[in-house]
């Protein structure tokens, strides 16, 4: 049941807002919220991706912001509801340049959290609807040309004779996602990957590979998977799906394509980027230069002392296929996250004798547990139902300042230490060493964090509650023998099959390759927010650090993510490349500075 009264109470507190945003005042703008608050921005005012904690963070920034962006037209849409004392509700608002969605929670009639971010550019609105266009112009005309001659003379000519606006290197789902965005902004992209097919970078993984997310968080923009497709999406499907949006969506993707270098013209103004295709090199010199080169792309293999005399197969858990080869034969898995599961996994199905290597606590949180209390509120055929659309999905996600997060996830995992605790308990008597993140905070926190350190169980842990698959935890690999892997314990494992499941380097690794460290440096850390917590350094960020927003280097972006974080930053990433391109001024709010 809504309730007018709350509806009052929102729209008189945006209207308040309004006024003082429309007077200039951002002192008086800073008092519409209350001793604790959030505004986060999603480029809509601050051609930046941040969030504003306090009162004080919050009149700087609208005191910088605002003769620029001239927010307007403030008016909610819907009604707002009441839950716990929190009044929330969703608006639309408009700036000089651009049209904007927020949400708005209020506490005790005072601001708690705001979120503005920008969904279009007022005259560069995507065609869609009654805009589209109309693929034919009826009537009769010498020298037509079809659709297809068409798409052929722009795919030779692209790249060649005309050079991309904007260039993004790797066409996995980041990549793709980005190109359609840009697609339907009107921006001349060009997507490259070395591998031979769109979707090649999913088929490449172990067979056993499903999607560990469910397919409601898991649509790609504009074209959602049909509604008989897998909750788990098995990777060489998703590779099929990338590859065919690829096509329809008329992107222009060069497989087979290595980026091998780049170097950004300040003269010029453009980068000189130099790729091989198809083995020819060739000379691009793109604008703007957007890395979705993924955060699983550079393995991290250890150097172990004895690992190049092993007698056995060693490999790291990008290069494993499965376990079709491996029947009665002793493997070790080093590592005890979510690669290392599935591939044990896949090993013991195989009929191996498998063990895992633990060498720190991991955070295991039950796939089916994760869909009953994490994403089933706003991911799942429930929340269709209740009118949730992904749109709504991803804006709701959106809403959520990451401190706030941090204290409302810890009473989520408390939740499901205790749903589980069964679980929990038989894999802690089986030696395995549990965690959920440095401070209790969970998977999604661990993931903004570090990108690493967890498994969204799907049967693995079973095997290891059971003893089918061996545990050593905690150890640290000290040599490799000529058929054995030797541990801090001191005990020698045979071995025919090590796996090295030690995940991959940091996306800012990509610059260094391909770029020079000297970029590397003064771009600084990709991802994590700063928290102080393990592999995410302070001070603390407030958003993933570089992630879809102006970086320290002229004309370098990042993207990448999961498919959920794809789907929806890529829009504020193209945005962001439309501004850009049309000329339009983006004066950016508390620009990175070099070195992070
Ligand atoms: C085992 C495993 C399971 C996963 N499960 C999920 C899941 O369930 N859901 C989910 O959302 N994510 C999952 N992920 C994470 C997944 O890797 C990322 O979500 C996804 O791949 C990110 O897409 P991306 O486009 O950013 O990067 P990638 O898919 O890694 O694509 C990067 C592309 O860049 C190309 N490339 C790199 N360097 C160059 C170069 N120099 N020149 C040209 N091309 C280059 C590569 O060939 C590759 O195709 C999983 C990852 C792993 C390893």
């Amino acid at each position: 049941m809504t309730d007018p009264h709350v509806t009052d109470v929102a729209s008189q507190w945006l209207a308040r807002l309004e006024v003082a945003l429309a007077g200039g005042d951002a002192d008086a703008a800073a008092a519409c919220f209350g001793p604790e608050c959030w505004w986060r921005d999603l480029v809509a005012l601050t051609w930046n991706i941040r969030t504003e904690e306090g009162r004080e963070a919050i009149g700087r920034m609208l005191r910088a912001v605002l003769p620029t962006a001239r927010p307007a037209s403030f008016r909610l849409v819907g009604e707002a509801v009441e839950r716990d004392g929190v009044v929330e509700g969703w608006f639309a608002f408009e700036t000089a340049l651009g049209r904007g969605q927020g949400h708005l929670r209020l506490k005790g009639g005072l601001g708690w959290t705001l979120l503005t971010t920008l969904a279009e550019l007022k005259g560069f609105e995507e065609a869609r609807g009654e805009t589209r266009p109309r693929g034919v112009e009826h009537g009769v005309q010498r020298g037509r040309r079809s659709w297809l001659e068409e798409r052929e003379a722009h795919v030779a000519a692209f790249g060649i004779d005309e050079q991309p606006q904007v260039l993004i290197v790797g066409g996995g789902q980041g990549g793709i996602a980005l190109a359609a965005r840009l697609r339907r902004l009107r921006v001349p992209a060009l997507v490259i990957d070395r591998l031979p097919r769109p979707g090649d970078a999913w088929r490449r993984r172990y067979r056993s590979l499903c999607l560990h997310d469910p397919v409601w968080y898991d649509h790609l923009p504009y074209l959602p998977f049909p509604d008989h497709w897998p909750v788990f999406t098995p990777k060489d499907r998703m590779g099929d799906w990338l590859e065919m949006y690829t096509r329809v969506m008329e992107l222009d993707y060069w497989s087979s394509t290595e980026c091998r270098g780049a170097v950004w013209d300040d003269t010029a103004g453009h980068w000189r980027v130099e790729v091989l295709r198809e083995g020819r090199a060739i000379e691009l010199r793109p604008r703007e230069l957007v890395l979705a080169t993924g955060m699983s792309g550079v393995p991290k293999l250890p150097a172990f002392p004895g690992a190049e005399a092993f007698q056995g197969v060693q490999l790291h858990s990008s290069a494993y296929t499965g376990g079709q080869d491996w029947a009665g034969r002793r493997c070790v898995v080093v590592g005890s996250n979510n690669s290392a599961h599935d591939i044990c996994a896949d090993l013991w199905e195989h009929g191996a004798e498998v063990t895992m290597l633990q060498r720190s606590s991991t955070l295991v949180v039950r796939s089916e547990t994760l869909m009953n209390i994490g994403w089933g509120r706003l991911f799942s055929e429930q929340a269709l139902k209740a009118g949730i659309t992904t749109e709504r999905a991803d804006l709701t996600l959106a809403t959520m300042p990451f401190r706030l997060m941090e204290r409302l996830q810890k009473a989520v995992y408390e939740q499901v230490a205790s749903i589980d605790a069964d679980f929990y308990a038989r894999l802690r008597a089986a030696g395995f060493l549990l965690d959920f993140g440095d401070d209790g905070t969970g998977l999604s926190l661990k993931y903004m964090r570090r990108g690493s350190g967890y498994y969204i169980d799907v049967g693995a842990s079973e095997l290891i509650a059971n003893g089918s698959v061996a545990l050593r935890s905690p150890v640290e690999v000290t040599a490799i023998g000529e058929r054995s892997v030797r541990l801090s314990t001191g005990e020698e494992l045979p071995a025919d099959l090590i796996v090295y499941a030690t995940g991959y380097g940091p996306m800012n690794e990509w610059v260094e390759r391909l770029i020079s460290p000297q970029v590397a440096r003064r771009v600084g850390l990709c991802w994590g927010l700063g928290s102080g917590t393990r592999y995410d350094p302070g001070p603390w960020e407030g958003e993933l650090r570089n992630m879809w927003k102006p970086t320290a280097q002229p004309g370098l972006w990042f993207h990448g993510g999961n498919l959920q974080q794809s789907r929806f930053y890529s829009l504020l990433l193209g945005l962001q490349l439309k501004a850009r391109f049309e000329g339009l001024p983006t004066p950016v709010y508390a620009p990175p500075q070099p070195g992070g």
